[in-house]
Parts: C-alpha cells; structure tokens; sequence
C-alpha cells in the first residue's frame, strides 16, 4: 500500500555534508533504540544516536504507551532485566513508575482491585480473577527524563530532529546514513548500524528482504480531573450496572480491549488505549491524515459519553493525544531467520537465544538480515511472522533486543567481523554480566525440540 502516485521527477545530485564519523550509528531512540545504544557505548563503541523527533522513547513516551508488560514467565519469572530494570529503577526513584510488590503478586480478587486498573494482571491467562504480576505503569515524561540521562552518561553523541532518509550500500556493507534536517540532508559514516526505527527504514533502504504487515493503529490519549476511587468503587459494588455502562463506552470508541482506561502516576490522570482503527497502513501519510481525525473523533465522542454517563468521570477533561500516532506493525524483516507463531506460542528455545519476554525466546539470527555484513535490527519490525509479532513486541522485549544488539556490534567491532559471525556464546554471557537474560538457559516451560526440515 502506498500513496497516491501523481507523477515522478528527478532529483539533483548532491554533496552531503558528513557531521559524524563513529563505530555505531543507531537509527531510533524508542525502547530498542535506546537500548542498544547504552548497551554498544558501555561495550566500548562510540555511538551516535538517531532520533526524527525532539524527544526519546518512541511509543513509550511520545506514542504515550504507559504500561511495560511481558515481562514475566509463568507467574513470577522476570525476564526482562538488564536496562529494562535500570528505566524501571530510575522512574521509579522520580515518582514516575507504579508496579506491585512481590508480595502483592497473587490469584484473588482483593490484588485484582487493588491492581487490576494499573494494567498489572496476566492478560494471557483465561479466567477471573487474572493472576497479579510484575508490570510496571509509568510516566512518558519521566521515561524522556531517564533515556537523556542514560545517553548523557553513556557518553553517546545524540542528534534528534534528524529524519533518517537513506543508506548508503557498498559490497554488503551499509557504510553511512543520510538523514534530513532542517539544515538540508546530512551524512552519518559508521562501521556499524542499528536499525530501530520500527518501521525497517534502514534495512528496507539498503535492500533487505521484507514482508508487509499490519495490524491496528491506534490514537492514544490521556484524560484527566478522574476521580479514579469511585469509578473503581462503582465497578466492584455494582458489576453489572457497570458491565452495561462499560460495553456502551466501548461501542461508542469504537474497539478497545477489555480496559479501556488505566491509572497512571498522575493522580486523576488516566490512559485510554483506544481507538483500535484497522485498515491504516502506518507508512502512508494521506493514512495517517485520516487516522488522526478519526482517531480525536471518536475519543471526544468517548468523552463526552463518560462525562455524562460513568460515576467518576463526571468532571474528566481531554488531557491530549499522543504525539506520535500509535502503530504496532508495519514492515517486518526477513532475516536469517524468521519466528513463527508456532514458535512464540510453543516457547520454542533457540540455542542461539539472545534475548526473550514472556515466555518466548528471540534467536540471534532474527536480528540479522540476509546479505547485509554489518546491519542489525532491534525492535518490533524484527524478523517474525506478523502474527507472531503481534504476540512479540511489547516494550520490554523490544528492550532486551536492543541490549543485545548493542553488545552484538560491540563484540564485531572488537573482532572487526560481520555480525552474523560473532561468538553467539559471547552475547550471551556478556548480557548475563549485564545483569540481562539472554534465554540461554531454558525455563521449564520452554519446548526443546529441534525444528523440523522443509
Ligand atoms: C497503541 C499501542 C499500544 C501498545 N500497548 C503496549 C503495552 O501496553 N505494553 C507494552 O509493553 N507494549 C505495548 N505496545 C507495543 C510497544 O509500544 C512497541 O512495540 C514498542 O514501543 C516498539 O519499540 P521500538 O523501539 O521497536 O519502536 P518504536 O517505539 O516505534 O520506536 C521507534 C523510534 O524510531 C524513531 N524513528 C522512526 N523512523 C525514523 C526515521 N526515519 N529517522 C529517525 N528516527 C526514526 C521513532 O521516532 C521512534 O523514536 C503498544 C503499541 C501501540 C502502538
């Protein structure tokens, strides 16, 4: 899918301006973006960071997703630690991350009240009460505050409002960037990059192999002046009254999940994650033109039949959209392997594991795309089937992918090899010593089974 095609002209062509020459350039500063970038710099590597937009954290911040989730194995088995664990640790130091303790993470319905409405219950599992488990509710700001303080110390040369436009390829080697700015195109020479930007900008540019997905794009928002203890009061004292109510408020937003609204750190400030809106391809712009006004018309619609209809939001307020449009899936690599949903929905263990979420692991071969020495991806456009993807790509895993990335490049950097021929052994043990879980180590749930021939 694409836009309107009208005509074609020809451009001129052109000196660029080089403003960087480093180890790492990584394109992307959402949770995978960020990620690798630490995890290469505090590997050793100079490392440039690319960023279009003014602020860091991709749909964690700017696409205003408030709820790390897929963190968990089997009820109580955290797996996503290493930098996931430092944001948690750090947002929470400023007030800006809310999560259970262990204690609190049981099967009843007293934890399910008290944390339900936090986004923290096993949303995989079938039956009520839903377990309680680790997942983390946070601030988009103190997630922006927390990604600057991470690429200052890590030394990381930063360069936002830089629109990565095109890779520059010569004999399986992507040997630089160009990005748009408002200064004109600039260049970025790196011995190697991180493809984070989603969407497989740089890796569809230098000729990867890709498929085309899709899945429901979302205008997030935030409504405020809630008075949060009442609706909750109204929801546990008169469940079917509420039940009625809530299934009218969701027709009228026209597809959410089952929680339409969750509690954030900002007392009376609530997180609506909805609209769901299928049919929107995320690359087109005329798309995303129609996904916005669609997107505010149904949310003010929504508003205005909770104001007048649902105890606890009679004084709610529109706090503001996201300022990036929410998308899921666009293009997807096919790498040197490619997940299924078979395997994510076996927790099929990979030797070459090198990171994992839930119960799912992530084989090294998956960040890799075929014929391209020196590009790895880290994210939720990874080599995966788009199904499988829809089950993989919470904010957490993308994370880890991002850490291992990082350390990927650092150790082809040390070896001066192409990525695919790094020591897997060598990631994994140095995510370890990172404090990450590479997935090295199977879980008791995990299917050990070699794949089956074609
Ligand atoms: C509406 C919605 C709800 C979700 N709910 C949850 C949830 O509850 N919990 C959860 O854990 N996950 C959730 N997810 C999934 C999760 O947010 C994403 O999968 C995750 O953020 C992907 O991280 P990423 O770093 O791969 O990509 P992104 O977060 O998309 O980051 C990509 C970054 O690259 C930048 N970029 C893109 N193109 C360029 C370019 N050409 N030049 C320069 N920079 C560029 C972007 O600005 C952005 O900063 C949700 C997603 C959506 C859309």
């Amino acid at each position: 899918m694409t836009d309107r095609i009208r005509d074609f002209l020809t451009a001129r062509a052109e000196q660029v301006p080089v403003v960087s020459d480093t180890d790492v350039v990584v394109i992307g500063a959402g949770p995978a973006g960020l990620s690798a970038a630490v995890s290469a710099a505090r590997n050793g590597a100079r490392v440039t960071l690319v960023e279009r937009y003014h602020h860091l954290g991709g749909m964690a911040s700017g696409g205003m997703v408030l709820v790390l989730d897929d963190m968990v194995n089997d009820g109580t088995e955290i797996v996503t630690t290493g930098i996931v664990s430092e944001f948690v640790d750090r947002m929470q130091r400023q007030d800006g991350a809310v999560f259970p303790p262990p204690e609190d993470c049981q099967t009843n319905w007293e934890m399910w009240q008290k944390w339900a409405r936090w986004g923290c219950i096993d949303f995989h599992k079938q039956g009520m009460p839903q377990p309680i488990i680790h997942a983390v509710a946070f601030d988009p700001d103190a997630w922006k505050r927390v990604s600057l303080d991470l690429v200052a110390e890590a030394g990381i040369e930063l360069r936002t409002h830089s629109w990565f436009s095109e890779a520059i390829v010569e004999n399986n080697r992507v040997t630089g960037v160009i990005v748009q700015t408002k200064l004109g195109r600039q260049a970025i020479r790196a011995r190697m990059v991180v493809d984070a930007s989603g969407d497989l900008d740089v890796a569809a540019s230098a000729g990867a192999s890709f498929a085309t997905g899709q899945f429901i794009v979302t205008t997030v928002f935030r409504l405020m002046d809630v008075d949060t203890a009442r609706a909750e009061a109204f929801e546990y004292e008169n469940p079917e009254a509420f039940k009625a109510l809530d299934r009218q408020a969701r027709r009228v937003i026209g597809g959410a999940w089952g929680m339409w609204w969750l509690k954030t750190p900002l007392p009376g400030v609530v997180w609506c994650n909805c609209p769901h809106m299928p049919g929107y391809d995320g690359l087109s712009p005329e798309h995303m033109v129609e996904a916005e006004y669609e997107g505010r018309r149904r949310m003010m619609a929504l508003l205005e039949f909770a104001r007048a209809n649902l105890p606890g939001f009679e004084n709610a307020r529109m706090l503001g959209a996201a300022e990036q449009m929410g998308i899921r899936q666009t293009r997807l690599l096919q790498g040197e392997y490619i997940v299924t949903k078979d395997d994510v929905k076996k927790r099929r263990h990979f030797a070459d594991s090198v990171c994992r979420g839930r119960d799912y692991y992530t084989p090294y071969r998956a960040l890799l795309p075929r014929g391209i020495d020196n590009l790895i991806v880290a994210g939720r456009h990874y080599s995966v089937e788009s199904e499988a993807q829809k089950q993989s790509r919470e904010i957490p895993p993308c994370m880890a992918q991002g850490e291992a990335a990082g350390v990927a490049v650092a150790k082809a950097l040390q070896a001066n090899c192409a990525l695919r021929d790094v020591d897997v052994r060598a990631i994994q043990k140095q995510m370890r010593a990172q404090g990450a879980d590479p997935g090295d180590m199977p879980s008791a749930n995990a299917l050990i089974e070699p794949i089956a021939a074609a």
